[in-house]
């Protein structure tokens, strides 16, 4: 998925890139750090996946993408959430464009500042570099988004797995 100037085909409505495997998956259990709690929830649940380019490569920076599909249902409350991060160069930002369902896009502040952009299929975002970003599912379907970002943006997730957002999205 790395290689320039070649087609490939994305299927909106899944989020799937043809022929592609996905690239990483993450369990309530692989996640049990960013939630308040995950007792009661079967640890083994799928809450996301993705699809496309890896977070990082190797050599000049390079333009990636990737797509995400992020599963409905709470976990203890909460609405399940991607880990998110800040990247670790302010000056490279992120673009979001929403595919299928609802959601929010949390973005966060160094001074943590925190603020819900609401998201909807066809919602299109261009992130500040400089602001953390994570998205949670408030829907009944599965929220289906793609990305596009710098190779070196720098993936800083330790940050917000110690600290968190300065918002948490329960469940009515
Ligand atoms: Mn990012």
């Amino acid at each position: 998925m790395i290689e320039l100037s070649r087609a490939f085909h994305l299927d909106l409505a899944t989020g799937r890139f043809a022929g592609q495997e996905p690239t990483s998956r993450r369990t309530v259990g692989e996640l049990a750090g960013i939630f308040e709690s995950i007792e009661g929830e079967d640890p083994g649940r799928v809450v996301y996946e993705t699809y496309g380019c890896p977070a990082e490569i190797e050599g000049p920076p390079q333009l990636l993408f990737a797509t995400t599909v992020l599963y409905p249902g709470a976990v203890n409350g909460e609405y399940p959430m991607t880990r998110g991060h800040f990247h670790t160069d302010p000056s490279r930002g992120e673009f979001m464009a929403v595919l299928e369902g609802e959601g929010k896009l949390l973005l966060m502040e160094r001074d943590r500042t925190t603020w819900a952009v609401p998201l909807t299929k066809g919602t299109v975002v261009n992130i500040d570099g400089r602001h953390a970003h994570r998205v949670a599912n408030t829907g009944s379907v599965p929220l289906v988004f793609l990305v596009a970002w710098m190779s070196d943006c720098g993936h800083d997730y330790g940050t917000i797995l110690s600290e968190g957002f300065g918002l948490r999205l329960r469940t009515p």
